[in-house]
């Protein structure tokens, strides 16, 4: 019998009206033959109201303590959906990450999962029950909660999808699926059939928000695959696969855009070896994560370094970069919080040359400045001017054809 994991997002079970619907759903999924486990998130908001009461007792809250307090938002969702599918006539188990067995490393509020036993859900499934999960928490050896992070219940799912050898991990949220661009700024942007484990690792660390990053390395690893799909509508999402599974794979899937980032640079720097990392080594140990990175040489034994930040961590950096440029001897320090990166991505652009060409012609075309490069073998980010985010982003769109369903790739 096919085993499906089924996992619903805070806003799919926001109210007790969402939940019934929600049970009603997977019971017409289980009518057709499937063992179901369900994961489900915390109602919305609900771990934010959670992190906030914590806030008052303790500036700083004891993590131990956190995870006990946002372990329960899940705890919430998961009794009340048992309770909706029993409403209905079928049978259901809820079940926490403690008596699941998910166990977990003892890093309160970002643990990471070791091991799940799978005896119980099994025992239950067996049964023909319908197993619901709590999202998002595990248990330490010595028996403590812990949490996975915030949006770890997608990683709860694919983490017992993988232990249970599913046959498919189902994530419903609040979209259709995974869109070519944001819909927000692209009024042409897509919902995309299938894409690959690595495109969707690149959409997702770039901004876009449907699936949390994590999981989707642990679907790549195990290869689980991965469905994501609308809570609201019957309709197919987007398919995460092995890129063997796609036939006709596009050029380029899609592009993201963030405007987190804060670019930095410092000019008139001695050429010699041991420099960079005088310049990386003090920003590292503030444990602020540097991106794009750029180095010029110019004649007579200077360079110009320039590297992109977090913009919430810009003003930290710029105050460490000023200290290291008086001990290097910089001749001086300047940055731009008011960028953005646009990043288009495409397993196709591993075997056709051009892409960036185009990326760039683009920009030329709009006359939009490219500050900054880089590539990847299935990515090619350009840094620009923050104002012309929306505009780079339409025209790329238009020009790579991502509004036309599935261009095939030129042979
Ligand atoms: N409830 C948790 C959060 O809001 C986990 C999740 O929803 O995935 O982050
Ligand atoms: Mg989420």
């Amino acid at each position: 019998m096919a085993l499906i994991v089924q996992k619903f997002g805070g806003t799919s079970v926001g109210s007790t009206e969402k939940i019934k619907n929600v049970a009603k759903r997977v019971l017409r999924s289980q009518q057709q033959g499937r063992q179901m486990v369900v994961v489900l998130s915390a109602m919305s908001g609900q771990t934010d109201k959670l992190i906030s009461m914590a806030a008052e007792m303790q500036p700083l809250p004891d993590l131990r303590e956190m995870d006990m307090l946002l372990a329960t938002g899940e705890q919430v969702t998961v009794a009340l959906f048992a309770m909706a599918v029993k409403a209905a006539g079928s049978d259901a188990v809820s079940l926490l990450g403690d008596q699941v067995r998910i166990l977990t490393e003892a890093r309160h509020t970002k643990a990471r999962i070791r091991e799940i036993d799978t005896e119980l859900i099994r025992k239950h499934l067996d049964a023909g029950k319908v197993v619901v999960v709590a999202g998002f928490q595990g248990v330490t050896e010595d028996g403590d909660i812990t949490t996975l992070g915030r949006g770890g219940s997608d990683t709860t799912a694919v983490a017992l999808a993988a232990a249970l050898k599913a046959d498919s991990c189902e994530i419903y949220t609040d979209v259709e699926g995974v869109y070519t661009t944001d819909p927000n700024i692209c009024a042409q942007a897509r919902k995309i059939d299938m894409i690959t484990y690595d495109e969707m690792l690149e959409l997702a660390s770039l901004g876009a928000k449907v699936l949390e990053i994590r999981s989707v390395g642990l679907a790549k690893r195990y290869s689980v695959p991965l469905h994501v799909r609308s809570t609201f509508s019957e309709n197919e999402g987007t398919w995460v696969v092995e890129e063997d599974r796609i036939m006709e794979s596009m050029l380029v899937s899609g592009i993201t855009y963030s405007r987190k980032e804060a670019r930095i640079t410092i000019k008139g720097v001695p050429d010699q070896p041991g420099v960079a990392s005088k310049i990386f080594q003090p920003i590292s140990n503030a444990g602020i994560m540097v991106d794009m990175i750029i180095q010029n040489t110019r004649e007579g034994q200077l360079t110009d370094i320039t590297f992109t930040v977090l913009r919430a961590d810009y003003l930290r950096t710029m105050d460490i970069l000023k200290q290291t440029a008086a001990v290097v001897g910089a001749e001086s320090v300047t940055g731009d919080e008011s960028i953005a990166k646009i990043s288009i991505v495409g397993v196709g652009m591993r075997n056709h040359s051009g892409i960036a060409s185009t990326m760039f012609q683009v920009m030329a075309n709009e006359g939009i400045n490219i500050m900054m490069i880089a590539t990847s073998e299935i990515k090619v980010s350009c840094i620009i001017a923050e104002k012309y985010t929306e505009l780079a982003v339409r025209s790329l769109h238009a020009a790579f054809a991502l509004d036309k369903t599935k261009p095939p790739v030129e042979e």
